[in-house]
């Protein structure tokens, strides 16, 4: 089995694993359930300093971003899809899916979004029912100041949806109340759970507009509504991934004790950035990194595939390339979550290294010194 050093699914601790493979109650008839269910959500509340409401959907992280469009819109409705990337581009189809007319604010990938620039867009064009934006867009690593965005799209009163699944638990999810309708996080990324499950916290505002649409939600996985009065009416609109809610119940934990996750997140992202730059590696961004992710240009002559298959193979650890428009220009380390631990993540760099090495790369620095310098002089 591989060490899994992707941007998600990431490696999951053995505690998370035993509580996944715990005996287990029937979730919806068994009244026990709904409170464990709901002390999950208040665990989720208290990690990320907010009132709104939390939940956990049984299904991967997509569900969340689909649900939120699911959810809000109606037939006509105007959606501003704010994007720098590969995920921020793709709420555009769930707008439309859903009979939206999705408006695209597009921005360099190489880059955050601008905040300037946004404000004189919105000038010009405001009327949106909601407004959608990622976090941190994988696929090329870039982090978007996502409490700055919504602060000036609320301030026009557009609801918000934010896609933090690659970013939750591993970067600070700022001010959430009164900026954040909808926010979605993922079980498979930094909170280090296997995949299968979308975490939502989601606003009154935004549940005041799923109920005074004119038009029934067109779904019923992705209906949001149907997750309100869970707890009151002691009933969910499909059966629990009860083991997998365990598992995250864990995670959850492991996080709420883990008092210097972000810091770690930022320590071993800023030194693995800085061991590649300073042996001649370029990096895809050219600021905004997220310290989830590192993003990395692959040397002139060589392909994702060969440097990926090298480090697999030699060092029994995987890394990613990318996909859609970013396939085959990056190779992508994730480090969040059990992957933000200086052993495995100095593993990879040796990894990266010795494979380069091998294809004939001239590095200017040993990747593994720098990334050792950087760590020790923090
Ligand atoms: C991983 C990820 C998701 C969820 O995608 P899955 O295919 O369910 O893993 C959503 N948004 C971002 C930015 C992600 O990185």
């Amino acid at each position: 089995m591989y060490k899994l050093m992707t941007p998600g699914p990431t490696m999951v601790k053995e505690n998370v694993m035993k509580a996944r493979s715990l005996a287990f109650t029937n979730p919806d008839l068994d009244m026990d359930f709904f409170e464990d269910y709901k002390g999950i959500c208040d665990m989720m509340q208290e990690i990320l300093n907010t009132e709104n409401k939390a939940l956990v959907l049984g299904g991967e992280g997509i569900l969340g971003l689909e649900a939120a469009c699911a959810s809000l819109t109606e037939k006509g409705d105007r959606v501003l899809v704010i994007e720098n990337g590969v995920f921020g581009r793709g709420f555009a189809d769930f707008v439309t899916m859903y009979g939206g007319e999705a408006v695209l604010f597009s921005s360099d990938l190489h880059r955050p979004v601008d905040l300037a620039s946004l404000e004189q867009f919105l000038e010009k064009d405001s009327n949106f029912k909601y407004a959608t934006v990622v976090h941190c867009d994988t696929p090329s690593g870039v982090l978007n100041d996502v409490t700055g965005i919504c602060k000036m799209l609320k301030k026009r009163g557009i609801i918000t949806v934010v896609d933090s699944v690659a970013a939750m638990f591993g970067e600070a999810v700022n001010e959430i109340d009164g900026n954040i309708d909808i926010l979605c996080g993922g079980s498979q990324k930094a909170l280090s759970a296997p995949p299968g499950l979308t975490l939502l916290f989601v606003s009154e505002e935004a549940f005041f507009a799923m109920e005074n649409r004119k038009t029934p939600i067109a779904g019923f996985y992705a209906n949001i509504m149907l997750f309100k009065n869970y707890y009151e009416n002691k009933v969910f609109p499909y059966t629990m991934p009860i083991s997998d809610i365990y598992g995250l119940a864990r995670a959850l934990k492991n996080v709420e004790e883990d008092t210097e996750i972000l810091q770690r997140h930022e320590k071993l992202a800023t030194a693995c950035r800085n061991a590649l730059t300073e042996a001649g590696l370029s990096l895809f961004l050219e600021t905004g990194h997220s310290n989830t992710v590192t993003v990395m240009n692959i040397p002139d002559g060589l392909t994702d595939e060969a440097i990926i298959e090298g480090i697999k193979k030699d060092y029994g650890i995987m890394i990613a390339g990318s996909f859609d428009i970013m396939a085959g220009k990056v190779i992508r380390i994730g480090h969040m979550g059990e992957g933000a631990r200086e052993e495995i993540l100095r593993a990879t760099l040796e990894g990266l290294e010795g494979t380069l090495k091998k294809l004939g790369v001239k590095l200017t620095a040993s990747i593994v010194e720098s990334f050792d310098k950087n760590i020790a002089n923090r």
